[in-house]
């Protein structure tokens, strides 16, 4: 190895920085501007005894707020399990986004940041929690120079009644880590590895504390949802179901993004509702519904409502709403070897039904001729026996292409 000249590093560091540069968000909600539209008032408001406790965690739980980074649990219900813990309690954000096709988060994050901070200080309030921290995605370093920023700005003028302590984290690119014991792990400076369940997280979680562990999104809705009233949020669900969700749609759209719409809608109403249609050419053949372990349908399952529970009947989940939009130009095969290739990758390695389960999968998906008794039987070990979701899940886009998408196999 030769050593890298010091000019050529300062080369490097300055095309690095300007491409970051280049990357920084658009115009966002600062503090000031924040401040300006009435935030930090509800938190200081709860502090001051003007909003009762109970009334806030009734809130969240009458418009149905659930954790919105796929694994869907109450978030009122959580509050008071953490709370019922003896302290000191902690708390643990979760902006690691790692599932493919998710970019809701930063979405929020790069427009709204102290949306998101005033939440976490009213999740921080409510449960009695001493410090938070904050677990942020790596790659994501524009959000990460905003969020620096916006704090050093948050300590120089505090809201009345002070900080909890409040710690950014960076990731290092894991999705393993976006797991939350396994991200609980990272923080506290060890390997990020799932750990096995029970206790839980609430129970014995950050440093051996009861943790209150959230995604960013949950807490981005708290100020608007105690400010607004449950009927706000529950009453804008769509086919039976309640509240509104961050799809992130990506693939053969016209307008893809993140588009908050209708809990339950379908992705026929989604794409042709908010999303122009579809790209000009293409027609709908496919579709994910929730990232890389949600499954994937195929189009005449399009009038499905999306949302928590029910996709589940057609062995699939809405996750944290990554939509991904396959056309007649796209193969579900194709789909499907990449993602097992991704898992496999990705497996953290502690058990064997997901380390060796993946690694297995994509040698039997190499080609087009599938030995689907051989695939089934294992996906059902790995589902019965990994540890984590990851192994858990894994073979769910394999295991649709068998269900959906025979045509695409060769006898
Ligand atoms: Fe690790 Fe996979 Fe086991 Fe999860 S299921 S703990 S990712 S090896």
């Amino acid at each position: 190895q030769h050593p890298v000249p010091h000019a050529t590093l300062e080369a490097v560091v300055e095309k690095v920085q300007g491409s970051v540069a280049a990357h920084a968000p658009e115009p966002y909600a600062n503090l000031d501007d924040y401040r300006a539209a009435g935030g930090y008032r509800l938190l200081e408001a709860c502090r001051r005894g003007e909003r009762e406790l109970e009334s806030v965690l009734a809130t969240l739980e009458d418009a149905g707020l659930r954790g919105l980074g796929g694994a869907g649990f109450p978030a009122g219900r959580k509050w008071r399990l953490v709370r019922q813990q003896p302290g000191p309690r902690l708390m643990a954000v979760n902006i690691d986004e790692g599932e493919p096709g998710t970019f809701k988060d930063r979405h929020y994050l790069e427009r709204d940041p102290h949306r998101f901070l005033e939440g976490a200080l009213i999740a921080a309030w409510a449960v009695g929690v001493e410090a938070i921290y904050i677990y942020l995605r790596d790659e994501y370093h524009g959000c990460r120079a905003l969020l620096e920023a916006e704090l050093e700005r948050l300590h120089a003028a505090p809201p009345a009644g002070g900080l909890p302590t409040i710690e950014l984290r960076r990731g290092a690119g894991a999705y393993i880590c976006g797991e939350e014991s396994a991200m609980i792990e990272s923080i506290e400076g060890k390997r990020g590895m799932p750990r096995l369940r029970p206790p839980y997280v609430a129970q014995v979680g950050l440093f051996g504390r009861p943790t209150l562990e959230h995604n960013f999104e949950t807490l981005y809705w708290v100020r608007d949802l105690v400010e607004r009233g449950p009927q706000w949020f529950a009453g804008q669900g769509r086919h039976g179901r309640k509240g509104l969700r961050s799809f992130s749609v990506s693939g053969r759209v016209a307008k893809p993004g993140v588009h908050l719409a209708p809990a339950g809608i379908t992705l026929r109403e989604l794409v042709d509702e908010y999303c122009g249609g579809m790209l000009p050419g293409h027609e709908l053949y496919a579709y994910l519904p929730g990232g890389a372990s949600g499954g994937i349908l195929p189009a005449r399952l399009a009038d499905v409502p999306l949302d928590f529970d029910t996709l589940q009947p057609h062995g699939c989940f809405i996750g944290s709403a990554a939509v991904m939009v396959l056309s007649q130009h796209d193969r579900a095969t194709d789909a499907a070897r990449n993602l097992m290739h991704f898992f496999a990758e990705e497996s953290c390695g502690q058990c064997t039904p997901c380390r060796s389960g993946t690694a297995k999968i994509e040698e039997l998906i190499a080609t087009d001729r599938w030995n689907t008794g051989l695939i089934a039987e294992l996906s059902q070990v790995m589902r019965d026996a990994s540890i984590c979701g990851l192994g858990q899940a894994a073979s769910n886009p394999v295991d649709c292409v068998i269900n959906y998408f025979p045509q695409e196999l060769q006898p």
